[in-house]
């Protein structure tokens, strides 16, 4: 038996077997959900607004968006940096914000601290109020970088993009959108987010359900008073039910806790709970801090997830204190160390410090051993609260576990779990959001065609294909900015960052220089999705021993599914790889007016 002084691993490793046993015996894991659009899509309409009516656009533009979150900001600041001013953004919400337009859940907050998450603070000369900000002061920033930026000029809000057409004779993108608009663009960019489209649980009856039922991403304030900050008065008399227990019911819970006359939480995985300690901004220091600050921040944070661990852990937070004593256990053990064994016991001890702490704090013995955690700590998203396990000592508050089919069937008048109904008013799908269909259907039904008519769809139906997860042959002078095939840190906005400034390096580049289109050749996008597949094989093991979720494609690995994975080298690398293209200037594995553009002239002529 292998013990530590106060573990037993291999006690443990069983458990965690069973743990991820339990919710991988069904045969097919997507058919656990349901498309959003069978029976519920008028849970896609936007609770928050819609921008005033508008004509038609008809227009020849440098760069069209996809999207207004932090990618198409981001997008826009760095074009504008480069001198572009000819820029469109279109988004389906009816301001900038991205995924927090959408999320203004109550409790809805960050827990990547704000000093780093927020783009362009030394920029905009803005100081988070906190150290982890709420929803609301992150929507207000997207708007100032927006008005920063001048991008409000040639926003295209509460506006949906229905297609994407190169025309290859042109050397243009025709856009076309839900609003009659047709814009002629040198360059698109698509920077619709991983998590836009909510996902709903498959659950007999659900369609039958006779209270109100809403997704956590529309969140509902017509029906239950109050708003993110202010109390939901209208909940009062409400029995409500919640299912899922991931990030975002982490932070719902508790106000629902507060406000609701009953709260059933239905849980089939519990989330791991850390502190998380928040605490206003110190005018004092934030005044201190010298220029060039946030990038040295923001890079720090990163690499403390890489193998090659900086001196020093700036931020100091959950995320970095975790990632930093898991890496010193094996640096420091010397030659002959059985290094994978040493990881594992960081994560052990690690995991077993969040389950005992549950105990701490829940009072009843049976609640709170339902609330612990049994799998290794990067499974799921680590969650941060000093509200969510105190919420279950309140009085109005069940936890349902659900074991591994959820929720067995909704009915009229409840959720029913082991047999047993759970009367309930108001149902809340806290269950996530798409993350396995196509492309084109996580983006609003986009249709995309390159070359030839070649849709985005098909070309990557065996598996995503890029170079650098920006490019893919045959879709010329599109970027792509999203995690898949990019590099990856648990700070979203500064891969973000990097690959904004990449992109906008080759768009200045190819406007100034007369270049008609740009895309990578067929070798370059091979060779790079080779090097994602085998830093992918190379992690599986870890991924595979996970209890299942969207962090690893429901617990099936495939090789289709390895094709979606990151850069393995991990941010900074990425980051060094980019950079040190840009500054070779030979823009190798792109083709500039290549094969494609000669035989689109060829044919126009
Ligand atoms: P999620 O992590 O995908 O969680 C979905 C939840 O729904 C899980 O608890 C899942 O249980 C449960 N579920 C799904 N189908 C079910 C069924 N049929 N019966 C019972 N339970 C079911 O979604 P999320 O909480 O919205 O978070 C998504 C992501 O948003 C996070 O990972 C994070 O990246 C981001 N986020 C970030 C922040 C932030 O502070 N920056 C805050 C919130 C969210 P299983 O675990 O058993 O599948």
């Amino acid at each position: 038996m292998a013990t530590t002084d106060h573990l037993d691993l291999d006690a443990l490793r069983d458990r965690y077997a069973r743990e991820r046993e339990l919710r991988t015996a069904t045969d097919d894991s997507q058919r656990q959900y349901r498309d959003v659009e069978q029976g519920f899509a008028h849970l896609l309409d936007d609770p928050y607004g819609t921008a005033p009516p508008r004509p038609a656009v008809e227009e020849d533009v440098d760069v069209f968006v996809v999207g207004g979150g932090f990618g198409g900001l981001l997008t826009g600041a760095r074009l504008r940096e480069a001198g572009v001013q000819r820029i469109r953004i279109a988004d389906a919400g009816s301001d900038f914000g991205g995924t927090w337009y959408w999320n203004r859940y109550p409790g809805a907050a960050c827990d990547i601290e704000s000093y780093i998450y927020f783009p362009l603070l030394e920029e905009t000369g803005y100081m988070p109020v906190e150290r982890y900000s709420k929803a609301d002061e992150i929507r207000a920033h997207c708007r100032r970088i927006a008005e920063r930026y001048d991008l409000y000029r040639g926003a295209l809000f509460s506006t949906q993009v229905k297609g994407l057409e190169w025309d290859g004779a042109a050397a243009r993108w025709t856009v076309t959108t839900d609003k009659g608009d047709v814009l002629r663009a040198r360059f698109v960019v698509l920077t619709t987010g991983p998590l836009n489209r909510p996902k709903l649980p498959e659950i007999p009856g659900i369609e039958g359900f006779a209270g109100h039922a809403f997704h956590t991403s529309r969140w509902d304030y017509s029906y239950t008073g109050g708003s993110a900050t202010e109390p939901m008065t209208k909940l009062a008399d409400k029995r409500v039910g919640i299912i899922g227990t991931g990030a975002t019911s982490v932070q719902c819970v508790p106000p629902l806790a507060r406000d609701a006359k009953h709260l059933t939480v239905f849980q089939r995985t519990p989330s791991g709970i850390d502190p998380r300690d928040n605490g206003p901004t110190d005018p004092e220091w934030w005044a201190s801090l010298p220029p060039g600050w946030q990038r040295e921040r923001t890079e720090n944070f990163s690499a403390q997830f890489t193998q090659a661990l900086p001196p020093t852990d700036i931020v100091r937070d959950g995320w970095t204190v975790l990632a930093r004593a898991m890496r010193e256990k094996v640096a420091t053990a010397g030659p002959g160390a059985d290094y994978a064994a040493l990881h594992d016991l960081a994560d052990f001890e690690k995991m077993q410090g969040t389950r005992d702490r549950v105990d701490t704090i829940v009072t009843d013995p049976a609640t709170a051993e339902a609330l612990k955690p049994w799998y290794s700590v990067y499974c799921k998203r680590p969650c941060f609260s000093d509200l969510y396990l105190q919420a279950f000592n309140n009085p109005n508050v069940s936890l349902v576990e659900t074991g591994r089919a959820g929720v067995e069937a909704i009915t009229p008048t409840g959720a029913v779990v082991n047999g047993v109904e759970h009367p309930l008013d108001c149902l809340i799908f806290a269950t996530g959001f798409d993350t396995s269909s196509s492309y084109a259907k996580r983006s609003g039904g986009m249709t995309i065609s390159g070359v030839g008519g070649l849709s985005l769809n098909r070309k990557w139906e065996n598996g995503v294909s890029t170079l650098h997860g920006m490019h893919t042959r045959d879709f010329p002078n599109c970027f792509v900015l999203s995690q898949t095939q990019s590099g990856m840190s648990p700070n979203f906005p500064h891969m973000i960052s990097e690959q904004a400034a990449h992109m906008a390096h080759i768009v200045e580049y190819c406007l100034n220089n007369d270049v008609g289109a740009v895309e990578p050749t067929e070798a370059a996008e091979a060779a790079w999705v080779d090097t994602i597949v085998a830093g992918v094989i190379a992690r599986r093991k870890q991924l595979e021993d996970c209890t299942p979720g969207y962090y690893n494609n429901e617990g099936r690995g495939s090789a289709n599914a390895a094709k979606s994975g990151v850069f393995g080298a991990g941010p900074i690398e990425f980051s060094k790889l980019l950079r040190v293209w840009r500054e070779s200037g030979d823009f190798a594995g792109l083709e500039l007016d290549g094969e494609n553009a000669r035989k689109a002239k060829e044919n126009a002529s």
